[in-house]
């Protein structure tokens, strides 16, 4: 039996942004070199060091252990996340991300479509990034007031892809997980979480990710967008098959 679908969830870093390949020691020099410039390079290596060990974490409990957030990982390392210092390379770590983090040219458009045939958007992230981080880059990219509610795992006790992040997001939009469609760039963490906790999955494989970032667990998506724009034509699709079966 299809359910209707009531709600689009989006993925974040790869989905609603193109994949970019990030040099992740370098993204911590530039937070490094303001707060430590003696030590920029060791500092940013023990940022880098913590930081994969949060992941690797999430990844060996299947997402029932979160990365936690950015400023505990901060306060675990003994920097003072309320000094003017911390505050500054935490500008100039951000400036580093800035470019990276630009939204792909057809998720607005995309957004305002699926909203126009009634459907409610979320968006899930695995991030360490506080939500006010993520907002000012929706913001900058008008995409804010396109999106119903955000579910960001430096705010939860769970993961993707545990089905507990996936219901935490059906439940902030009001939706049953069964009405919802995921849309994601990772096999593990998004396609097998959605579909685990219900959801119908669809694949947009533009990201390059790093070996170490993919476990074994492999997943078949329900369909493949090469494009995100062509989520709607996929959905349109998936609404009219719905339909005439109903
Ligand atoms: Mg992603």
């Amino acid at each position: 039996m299809t359910s209707t679908i009531r709600a689009v969830i989006f993925d974040w870093g790869g989905t609603l942004t193109p994949w970019h390949d990030i040099d992740l020691f370098s993204q911590w020099y530039a937070y490094a070199e303001f707060y430590d410039p003696a030590d920029a390079s060791g500092l940013a290596q023990r940022l880098l060091d913590a930081e994969l060990d949060r992941w690797r974490v999430l990844r060996e409990t299947k997402g029932a252990e979160s990365t936690g957030a950015l400023d505990a990982m901060f306060v675990g390392l003994g920097i003072d996340v309320t000094s003017a210092l911390h505050l500054r390379a935490l500008g100039n770590y951000l400036d580093f991300w800035a470019p990276h983090t630009i939204a792909d040219p057809e998720a607005a458009p995309l957004l305002n479509e699926l909203r126009a045939i009634g459907l409610k958007i979320g968006v899930l992230s695995n991030t360490m990034w506080p939500r006010s981080h993520h907002q000012e880059v929706f913001m900058r990219d008008d995409l804010i007031d396109l999106i119903d509610a955000a579910a960001y795992t430096s705010e939860m006790p769970v993961a993707k892809p545990h089905e507990e992040a996936f219901r935490s997001i059906a439940g902030s939009l009001g939706v049953e997980p069964a009405e919802c469609v995921f849309v994601g760039d990772r096999l593990w963490d998004d396609i097998h979480g959605a579909q685990q906790a219900g959801m119908r999955a669809i694949l947009i494989p533009h990201s390059n990710l790093p070996a170490v970032q993919v476990p074994d667990d492999s997943a078949m998506p329900d369909a493949v967008a090469y494009r995100l724009g062509e989520v709607l034509t996929i959905i349109r699709a998936w609404r009219e098959d719905g339909s005439s079966r109903a």
